[in-house]
């Protein structure tokens, strides 16, 4: 299902068209209004009324993370605050956060696009949907909450901060029939549901749709599998708009970006310059839409690739292929590169294995060394030491065989590290 096909199915020409007058558009929007543009193209010597194909891009300064962060809070906003309906944040983990403001069409824009990708998963106006993402500034929550509700689906805001027994009992007694959350977390409620005897026929869930922190294939199979469900996968970060960027089709092969909505590059990372067409390298976006926080040419630090070419599901925008990495995430540990993603699929493969760790890097005399604390289920760590020193091993040559790294593994119990780590499945705590 589509839905809005005039735009999902627009003809490439005509898009490429639209693009264009919604580029011109901004940038004359961002000349005008937002110092740190106007500063910037002056001095790179742009001319806007030179930027008459989507092509020209290519000649416009990128933005970066720290570009927002030293912009903090509302330098990037591109028009007058009584225009802003609603203020989001970005993840504060390094330095200072971002403040991210919405007028009132972006809201509209933004519930616009977050229906496409329910409906492209096959959500209608008779799903329950369980909203199990933080309630906070963070975009997640908030951005599916109103594209579900715009769709006529019934919302139940659930929120990720309550235990995970509740969220279940929620899933059961409210006849959830799609969850929306991050993958770990996803996991981590079919670890408990098997703790809590509850079989998943006995639910009405039917699909789920997940996104906000990168996942893989093998991890789309155990959620599958475990949880009887169809697993979808969407893409959107906060500084964009939140959910929404991107999102996949019944094909499940690669997700749709809105391109009516946003302009997609892929760049090499070091050298800056484009990648040949369907390589791997850090995904770039203009939007052409926002008025509040309208953002050009920006660094998403996310790898990925795109996939040209007709889609079966009969939409014609591009596809991206899942991310599989942050470009800051990247571990170099004793000169092999790892992403934390890789220990995570490994990690996952132990039964018992709840989704949460935490990677403690040090350097002990000049030998840098990788300690990784695992949470483990509860009823595995009332176990006999033998069996919990045995998987211990088990892991260590996994990790070994698999990714080329040397670990020491510390097994904790469930919930440790869940408060802390701001509902992500992993933090990395680098004392080097
Ligand atoms: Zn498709």
């Amino acid at each position: 299902m589509i839905h809005n096909e005039k735009f999902e199915k627009m003809p490439r020409r005509e898009l490429e068209q639209l693009q264009t007058e919604r580029l011109q558009s901004t940038l004359n929007r961002v000349y005008r209004n937002v110092e740190f543009y106007r500063k910037k193209f002056d001095e790179c010597k742009i001319d806007i009324e030179k930027i008459t194909a989507i092509d020209d891009i290519k000649n416009l300064p990128f933005t970066t993370k720290e570009d927002l962060r030293n912009s903090y809070p509302y330098g990037m906003f591109a028009v007058p605050l009584r225009d802003i309906v609603r203020i989001h944040s970005s993840s504060g983990r390094t330095g200072k956060p971002i403040a991210i403001g919405y007028t009132r069409n972006d809201l509209k824009n933004w519930s616009e696009i977050v229906a496409r990708l329910l409906v492209a998963a096959g959500i209608t106006e008779h799903d329950f949907l369980q909203i199990a993402f933080d309630y906070s500034m963070f975009t997640g929550a908030f951005g599916i909450h109103y594209g579900a509700e715009s769709l006529g689906a019934s919302v139940i805001p659930s929120s990720s901060t309550r235990k995970i027994g509740d969220q279940i009992m929620i899933m059961r007694d409210y006849k959830t029939s799609a969850l929306l959350s991050t993958p770990s977390y996803a996991i981590d409620i079919a670890n408990n549901l098997k703790e809590m005897n509850i079989h998943p026929e006995e639910l009405n869930l039917r699909l789920g749709i997940f996104g906000a922190e990168a996942w893989s294939e093998k991890i789309r199979a155990t959620i599958e599998e475990k949880l009887h469900i169809s697993a979808f996968n969407h893409y959107g970060i906060n500084e964009l708009v939140g959910p929404g960027t991107s999102g996949e089709c019944s094909e499940k092969n690669g997700l749709h970006i809105n391109e009516d909505h946003f302009i997609v590059e892929v760049i090499d990372p070091h050298s800056l310059e484009p990648v040949s067409p369907g390589g791997e390298g850090e995904l770039v976006f203009t939007t052409i839409t926002r008025e509040g926080f309208p953002l050009i040419r920006y660094r998403t630090g996310d790898l990925s690739s795109l996939i040209d070419g007709p889609c079966d599901c009969g939409r014609t925008f591009v596809r991206m292929n899942r991310v599989a990495a942050r470009t800051d995430d990247l571990i170099v540990i004793k000169g092999v590169n790892v992403f934390p993603a890789q220990i995570e699929e490994v990690l996952l493969r132990s039964e018992g294995v709840a989704p949460h760790f935490q990677i403690i890097i040090e350097n002990e005399d000049g030998i840098d060394t990788m300690e990784i604390l695992i949470e483990v289920s509860d009823s595995l760590f009332n176990d006999e030491i033998k069996r919990l020193m045995e998987m211990k091993s088990r892991m260590s040559k996994m990790l070994l065989t698999d990714i080329g790294i040397t670990a020491r593994i510390t097994l904790v119990e469930q919930e440790t590290f869940r408060k802390t780590s701001g509902g992500k499945p992993y933090v990395v705590i680098d004392r080097r």
